[in-house]
């Protein structure tokens, strides 16, 4: 069968090879990939050398936003052919810590966790692969080839859920949410805020094209301004650029009782010239709360297809902006100027 493979930081190895198939030892369920998502992450390990290949490999076979269609499962899984299904990423560490142990892999403790297509698992990005029913999430058939967002939209469900948890502290009725940066995260976390009935606004440094359309059409305001400029001071903030300046200027924004949730991860090194004592002031008169959150456990995927399905799908489509064939898939990590979703059809 053919699958994209890359042997992490050489991006002249990036092809279609042909591998064996997937034996049952990865899981009693074979699936038949049908599109995976392009992310950041895709990226780095192909260009920056980020990831680890299965051991034993030079190549790792990457991309870990997927989804397949059933071809077997054995009865009694809960799954069966033709079912719609993702895979979940990460898996708890063999030793196991005790958030593994008790299926929080996204809370691993001694960072033993594998995940499909970055860390020392084959990824998604196959004609075909397996999984064991407990790493599945079934889509909605009426979600259908946006099945494949199941995954960013599983990250920020649990940037969501644990900033509810944490506005919970005391009576949480939020007036105003910012989201920072308008890519697929950004945007996933305000559809998700417009669904919980929340005024929600993104702030993103595009002044044009196709961000700010999204934005306005899912119900959100949009911002290309400084944060000093918004006019608000938010309840909360789910952050999804990782630019260090941005994240410290919001802090001081908040609201009383605020909570901000840091999604992203910045790749710049430069160091930010903070007042301590005034962020620490600000953050303790003010209960406020800054965390960070990473991956997704199995309840937010769970969540995450209850977002999809109640969202508009005719919105949902316009997020994937390009569609590359599987022969062509290392063209989809570079970069258009209105890209926000690239998908690999798997199929062609
Ligand atoms: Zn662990």
């Amino acid at each position: 069968m053919r699958a994209c493979t890359v042997t992490p930081g050489k991006p002249s190895t990036a092809s279609v090879e042909e591998i064996a198939e997937p034996s049952a030892e990865f899981g009693e369920v074979l699936v038949q990939g049908l599109l995976v998502g392009v992310c950041g992450t895709d990226v780095e390990i192909t260009s920056a050398g980020y990831g680890w290949p299965p051991p034993g490999h030079q190549r790792i076979v990457l991309f870990h936003e997927s989804l397949g269609r059933v071809l077997d499962a054995p009865a009694g899984s809960g799954f069966a052919a033709g079912d719609l299904v993702v895979g979940i990423v990460r898996r708890p560490d063999p030793e196991p810590c005790p958030p593994c142990r008790d299926d929080h892999w996204d809370f691993c403790r001694n960072g033993k966790y594998t995940e499909r297509g970055i860390k020392e698992l084959d990824g998604f990005g196959a004609e075909q692969w397996r999984a064991p029913a407990k790493y599945l999430v079934k889509v909605d058939q009426s979600v259908g080839e946006l099945g494949v967002l199941t995954e960013p939209t599983s990250v920020v469900a649990k940037a969501w859920d644990y900033t509810e948890q944490l506005g919970r502290r005391t009576t949480w009725e939020p007036q105003r949410v910012l989201v920072t940066g308008a890519g697929p995260i950004g945007l996933l976390a305000a559809m998700i805020g417009v669904q919980k009935g929340h005024e929600v606004h993104v702030l993103d440094r595009v002044t044009s094209g196709i961000k700010p359309e999204l934005v306005q059409q899912v119900g959100a305001t949009y911002h290309s301004s400084a944060p000093a400029e918004l006019g608000f001071a938010p309840d909360a903030v789910i952050e999804c650029t990782g630019v260090g300046t941005l994240v410290f200027d919001l802090v001081s924004r908040l609201a009383p009782n605020g909570v901000m949730c840091l999604t992203g991860i910045s790749t710049g090194q430069h160091a930010l010239d903070v007042d301590e004592s005034a962020l620490n002031k600000q953050l303790v008169l003010s209960n406020g709360v800054v965390f960070g959150s990473v991956n997704a456990g199995r309840q937010h995927y769970a969540q995450a297809t209850d977002y999809l399905r109640a969202a508009d799908h005719d919105w949902l489509a316009r997020l994937v902006t390009r569609r590359v064939p599987m022969a062509e898939w290392p063209t989809a990590l570079e970069r258009a100027p209105d890209d926000v979703k690239v998908v690999v059809d798997l199929t062609a």
